[in-house]
């Protein structure tokens, strides 16, 4: 649970100011929800993107697993999250496979 306040109607988000964009929620993702995008001004040169909030199943390994406190997900009394389908494990499997960037990047 994280102490921000929780945009409404949105599954899960970034506080960019934290995020240095190591990918390890990337690599947790389980729905391929989240992508690294191109950020010349971060310290690795990439920044976490939410490119498929329709996707999130709600399952917080990306928040419990972020070093840097910089991802959050919405509570379930709050959100109504998806069911994980065989379309959103396939595209987090293609962006392992793209090195956690996102698709067609
Ligand atoms: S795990 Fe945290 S710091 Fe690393 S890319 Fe994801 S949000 Fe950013
Ligand atoms: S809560 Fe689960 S499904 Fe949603 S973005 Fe985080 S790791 Fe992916």
């Amino acid at each position: 649970m994280s102490s921000v306040v929780a945009p409404q109607n949105t599954s899960v988000w970034v506080n960019i100011d934290r995020c240095k964009g190591c990918d390890i929620c990337v690599s947790m993702c389980p729905a391929g929800v989240l992508a690294m995008v191109p950020a010349p001004q971060s310290i690795l040169g990439t920044m976490i993107e939410v490119v498929e909030p329709n996707s999130c199943i709600g399952c917080r390994d990306c928040e419990l697993h972020c070093p840097d406190f910089a991802i959050y997900v919405a509570e379930r009394k709050e959100f109504k999250f998806a069911k994980i389908t065989d379309e959103a494990q396939e595209r987090a499997t293609k962006v392992r496979e793209n090195h956690f960037r996102k698709l067609g990047k």
